[in-house]
């Protein structure tokens, strides 16, 4: 469903994904969000626990790569570069333009690819409409300012349709 903002399957956080999962949904590259996905925005370094994440993504064959619509780059650059890992800046999610450079970039094509994410009104949809598995996650930290919850309590309803399309809770 390419316009749709209902995320194919929902996580409490990024460790719940497990390599057996996605290789289990046919995927070999996984795009992921950065702030309040993997961190909060105000966290500067990786820490052991996401790169033990990343580390056995990569064991099990699964390329892994950051894309973000953050344009102030220092933060986001120096947390890539640190993980070790691949970004795609300025990716302007919603539209699934940054995603489709990113694929390009790791020879991946659609069918075998996943995008994570916090945000329905960019991560999500950006995932749909590049028409990649749509993984959701929980913001790291919960919501904390009037905002984010407000944004919290607007994605319920599509992440309940998640809830009931796959019979799952999280
Ligand atoms: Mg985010």
């Amino acid at each position: 469903m390419p316009f749709s903002l209902v995320p194919d399957r929902l996580f409490q956080r990024y460790a719940d994904i497990t390599p057996e999962y996605l290789k289990g949904q046919g995927i070999t590259l996984l795009l992921s969000d950065l702030d309040f996905t993997l961190a909060p925005k105000s966290v500067r370094r990786p820490d052991q626990p996401l790169r033990d994440w990343i580390a056995e993504l990569s064991e099990n064959g699964i390329q892994f790569m950051i894309v973000s619509n953050n344009r102030s780059g220092t933060r986001v650059t120096e947390f890539c570069a640190d993980l070790g890992v691949p970004y795609q800046g300025h990716a302007g999610k919603p539209s699934p333009r940054g995603l489709e450079a990113a694929m390009a970039r790791a020879g991946a094509d659609r069918g075998h690819t996943a995008m994570l994410g916090d945000k329905l009104l960019t991560d999500v949809l950006a995932a749909n409409r590049a028409g990649v598995l749509a993984l959701m996650v929980e913001p790291v930290g919960g919501a904390v300012t009037a905002w984010q919850k407000v944004l919290h309590a607007m994605q319920e309803p599509f992440k309940g349709a998640c809830r009931r399309r796959t019979g799952k809770n999280q």
